[in-house]
């Protein structure tokens, strides 16, 4: 294919240097936010009653700006990565990713979900410690059959700009209908409506993207105009991340301080339920520490916890946002900036990870239902587990990357089994912490993955054919990485774009 062969130029010590000090000074920032937010939350706690609204509110301030700066991103950036990802990618090697990706997304799903499964079914926590939870809150029922169906519908929003703020949502009113005039007899049947909820449709516009990308991808060059801006236009939002990530240690500082404010009664729920919580705890750690790493070293062989400590960034923000979208915008500049991961594929898996894929919440909802079971004495056959393994990866997959998201779609695992669905209000109290360590192994299962693909749809990165067409072999990654931002040596764009057609 007339590859050059270039050699390397000698990558600049200093630079290198410097880059290093500033990625770990952001991951020390990031962690030590944590520790003061804590702390803070801790100190306040004190000093602040519960009923100090107005105070938490101010607290909270420079907490929701980062939040809001966050979600502001997520938008542009799913158009703009998804798109220019598939557009820059021959179909044949799109296809590969989206099987692989696919293989990927399920199969570490259903992992996590056995994980949790043998976890609740050997420690029984709903049959130890207290026998008389306290309730809170109040749960939110959803129609197993409703809730598939909207997932299905949400892929194809009638109006592109309404599914940039709200979803279809089926609801079911039960109604009175009179058999015949000749009785006052009456059926009571559900009548369902498809009404509009607040929040993003992400997966309506990924759905759209990717077939927009994929057309762009075949328009060859009639189609060239589309795939510079939407490359130009992506470049630009993951530079405006980079401005956010500076800010994001002093916006999580404030989002923990305000949340170990707002616990009630921490001890009281913390022993309540220490049980069901360590079980959880120690399905998340099984599955983010042990099992997706060996997966990751099968597969990639590289030190996966390296490959975790580049991604701190990332799992930070995911503990103090509980939001994988949110998270989104840090996930993929911690898999481009500081795991190297090819940036078509970090265009294409982050933002489709962050929305379909949770291992931790569908690892969480198999213990939450089967921990439900227990508590009210009901003994789960072989059946109904399978159903729960089975339901618990679909929700997962139906939960959108928001805080708290699992818990309205574990409802749909709860009716699939005949558990009762308003026991959700036993768990509820613990559920802002679990939510945040759960959400964290989301990001942390879809960076993995992010990684697995790049091996095995883009080769050994040490072989590896990099977008600008130089075939650069048997060196390092991090020189390839060096070799591209160094300007002198970066090849005409002609070139780049001729190779790009010919892929
Ligand atoms: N908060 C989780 C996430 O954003 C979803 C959930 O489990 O509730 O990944």
């Amino acid at each position: 294919m007339g590859y050059e062969e270039v050699v390397m130029p000698p990558v600049r010590r200093r630079g290198r240097c410097s880059q290093f000090i500033i990625d770990n000074l952001l991951i020390i920032m990031m962690i030590v936010a944590v520790a003061i937010g804590v702390g803070m939350g801790m100190g306040l706690r004190e000093h602040w009653a519960y009923y100090e609204k107005r105070k938490m509110h101010f607290l909270r301030f420079p907490g929701d700006l980062l939040m809001n700066m966050l979600k502001m991103m997520i938008l542009p950036l799913v158009f703009s990565s998804i798109i220019s990802a598939l557009a820059s990618l021959d179909i044949k090697k799109s296809g590969k990713m989206g099987i692989v990706a696919i293989i990927y997304y399920m199969s570490t799903t259903l992992i996590a979900v056995i994980i949790g499964i043998i976890l609740v079914l050997s420690i029984r926590p709903g049959e130890l410690g207290n026998s008389d939870l306290d309730r809170k809150g109040k749960e939110k029922t959803a129609n197993p059959y409703d809730a598939l169906m909207d997932l299905i519908r949400n892929c194809f929003p009638p109006n592109l700009i309404a599914a940039c703020f709200e979803k279809q949502v089926t609801s079911a009113t039960p109604t009175n209908f009179t058999i015949s005039n000749a009785t006052d007899d009456y059926v009571t049947r559900d009548v369902p409506k498809v009404g509009t909820g607040s929040g993003t449709n992400i997966l309506g516009i990924i759905v759209f993207s990717i077939f927009l990308g994929i057309i762009i991808a075949k328009m060859g060059e009639k189609g060239k105009p589309l795939v510079d801006f939407f490359e130009s236009f992506s470049l630009a939002i993951i530079k405006l991340v980079t401005l956010i990530i500076w800010y994001a240690p002093f916006g999580i500082m404030f989002l923990i301080a305000a949340k170990v404010i707002e616990m009630e009664d921490p001890a009281k729920t913390f022993t309540q339920l220490a049980y069901y919580m360590l079980t959880v705890l120690a399905g998340l750690a099984v599955h983010g520490f042990i099992v997706l790493p060996l997966i990751y070293f099968i597969v990639v062989r590289r030190n996966p916890y390296k490959f975790m400590y580049n991604m701190v960034k990332a799992l930070t923000t995911a503990l103090a946002t509980a939001s994988s979208s949110a998270t989104l915008p840090i996930t993929m500049n911690c898999l481009q900036e500081n795991n190297h991961i090819d940036e078509r594929v970090t265009k294409m898996m982050a933002p489709i990870g962050a929305t379909i894929n949770m291992d931790g919440t569908a690892l969480y909802e198999a213990v939450a239902s089967i921990f439900i079971a227990q508590y009210n004495n009901i003994t789960l056959d072989v059946g109904q587990v399978i159903i729960i393994s089975l339901t618990s990866t679909a929700a997962a997959i139906g939960a959108a990357g928001i805080p708290e998201a699992g818990l309205v779609t574990m409802t749909i695992v709860l009716t699939a089994v005949g558990l009762p669905v308003e026991d959700v209000t036993l768990i509820l109290a613990i559920d802002w912490f679990l939510d945040r360590c759960r959400t964290s192994i989301n990001v942390l299962g879809d960076s993995f993955g992010a990684g697995i693909v790049d091996r095995l749809v883009l080769g050994p990165r040490s072989n590896r054919n990099l977008d600008n067409g130089i075939m650069v072999s048997g060196i390092e990654l991090e020189d390839t990485v060096a070799y591209k931002d160094n300007k002198a040596f970066q090849p005409d764009t002609k070139s780049k774009s001729m190779e790009k057609t010919a892929l």
